[in-house]
């Protein structure tokens, strides 16, 4: 078994159960890509099993505290098994669900969506990479779905020293899917959509979006930043008489045309425009356009902390933009997935933005994502969208 000894002092983080630890706390040792070592303070104490990265700043990633722990197929297997049974506990309405949340579940690097019938999975780390096999055999078990789709093409694998993969790891066949969620179906593509697939983190707030829209009586809806339509499908789900929906990507927009369709909505309450969202924003101002809901969802601005600042720059300009469109009394729902913008800042941008538009508005809401995305008390990092819904003052 190899060992990696840390520098004196730098035990700290691994003793409040933080799974990272990074290049500059190393003070010898190693082991080849994802390989299993025994961590040990500068003491020589037991600190963590973990995956060991080589070429990764996150030089180790945890799998265990406990020093009787083997970390093998077996070890995976009961990972995974909690994972699934924590989601079966919280029954989200749907049968798209986020069955393992990496970091979250103890299985650092590693994400598994399950999509009606097929599973698509992502290795972020070395680690991960690793046990791919034995963490999808547990996979296909516990669920008995026999198709996965390999999504490992996120660019975070560059830091990590791997190459992209892609494509079926079991079974095969149409990578178009349809899931169910809430009240309303929606298509998502394994192999070209974003991530796995698809954003599932937003799944309890496109349904609370569909309900403020009821209760507050929105008929004109603005969703920026669309991609494959759900927030579109929410407003008018919620009744919504006319929804624009916004995206720079034209291959999204036909999804969301064809989700509208899917559900039953006529095409006559939807238009869709391929644009910058900033600059559609500007041009509807420009036109005295104004709208009793908008929805802002922006990719990621800031990957890292480092970004805040620019970042911080582009969302206070969206959310003046949106202030100014939005009609008295009207609602806002505003995101950020940017871990480097944490929800504190986030806020502040918001409250920024108001100012900047001369616009005062009430949170009536803090959103976050839905509950098969936790985070662990032990690893803050992991938090990452933040949301918040506004209602715009009258006057
Ligand atoms: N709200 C969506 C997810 C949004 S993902 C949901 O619930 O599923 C972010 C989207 O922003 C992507 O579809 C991407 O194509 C789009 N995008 C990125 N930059 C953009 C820009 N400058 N203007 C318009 N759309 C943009």
């Amino acid at each position: 078994m190899k060992t990696v000894r840390l520098r004196a002092g730098r035990e700290r983080s691994l003793l409040r159960r933080h799974p990272w630890v990074f290049q500059g706390s190393v003070d010898k040792g190693g082991g080849d890509t994802g390989e299993t070592v025994r961590v040990q303070a500068a003491d020589g104490s037991f600190l963590a099993w973990a995956a060991y990265s080589p070429r990764s700043m996150i030089r180790l990633r945890a799998w265990s505290f406990d020093e009787a722990e083997h970390i093998d197929a077996a070890f995976m297997a009961r990972r995974v098994r909690a994972a699934v049974a924590l989601r079966q506990r919280l029954a989200p309405a749907s049968d798209g669900v986020r069955l393992v949340h990496a970091e979250a579940d103890g299985l650092p690097g590693f994400i598994a969506d399950r999509y009606a019938d097929v599973l698509s999975v992502q290795c972020l780390s070395a680690g991960a990479e690793r046990w791919k096999s034995a963490l999808i055999d547990a996979l296909v078990e516990v669920t008995g779905v026999a198709r996965v789709y390999e999504r490992s093409d996120s660019g975070v694998r560059e830091l990590e020293g791997l190459a992209a993969r892609t494509g079926w790891q079991r079974g095969e066949g149409l990578t178009q899917v349809v899931i169910r969620e809430h009240d309303w179906q929606l298509a998502l593509d394994v192999a070209e959509g974003h991530k796995t697939g698809f954003y599932l983190d937003q799944r309890d707030n496109r349904h609370g979006f569909a309900q403020w829209v009821r209760r507050l009586g929105c008929a004109r809806v603005l969703n920026c930043y669309c991609y494959t339509g759900g927030f579109s499908v929410a407003a008018l789900a919620g009744g919504a008489t006319q929804v624009t929906s916004v995206d720079s990507s034209g291959p999204a927009l036909q999804r969301a045309r064809d989700n509208l369709e899917r559900n039953g909505f006529a095409s006559a309450a939807a238009d869709f425009a391929d644009a910058d969202v900033n600059a559609f924003m500007r041009e509807q101002l420009k036109a005295g356009a104004s709208y009793d809901a908008i929805v802002l969802d922006p990719p990621k601005f800031a990957p890292t902390a480092a970004h805040a600042d620019r970042a911080a720059r582009a969302y206070k300009d969206i959310n003046r933009l949106a202030l100014k469109l939005l009609a008295p009394g009207g609602l806002l729902f505003t995101f950020s997935c940017s871990g480097g913008v944490g929800a504190e800042l986030f806020h502040k941008i918001v409250a920024g933005a108001g100012i900047d538009a001369g616009v005062n508005a009430a949170i009536v809401q803090r959103l976050e994502a839905a509950p098969d995305h936790p985070t662990t008390i032990e690893f803050p990092e992991g938090e990452y969208l933040k949301g918040l819904a506004l209602i715009k003052a009258m006057t």
